[in-house]
């Protein structure tokens, strides 16, 4: 009785490891080379804006938005 409970325990260490192996390794890239291979990773991407006036992106949540125009910080906002 003891030896079959240590057999399971031993079964049920060993599937355990083989699942977190497989968890690991990383996910196919290199098949599509245009895509971001990070985008399977996040689960919403946030919608990225450009500066109108630096023309860096940013999420748009950070965004200073003024009228139609949306900016990367409030100095550009009001520089413009
Ligand atoms: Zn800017």
């Amino acid at each position: 009785m003891n030896l079959v409970f240590w057999l399971v325990l031993v079964v049920l260490v060993v599937l355990a490891l083989k699942k977190k192996s497989q968890s690991v390794m990383p996910p196919e890239s290199g098949t599509t080379p245009s895509a971001p291979p990070a985008s399977a990773k996040e689960p919403a991407a946030e919608t990225m804006v450009c500066c109108a006036r630096c023309q860096i992106y940013l999420p748009a949540s950070e965004a200073v938005h003024r009228g139609q125009q949306v900016y990367c910080c409030d100095a550009h906002a009001d520089n413009s």
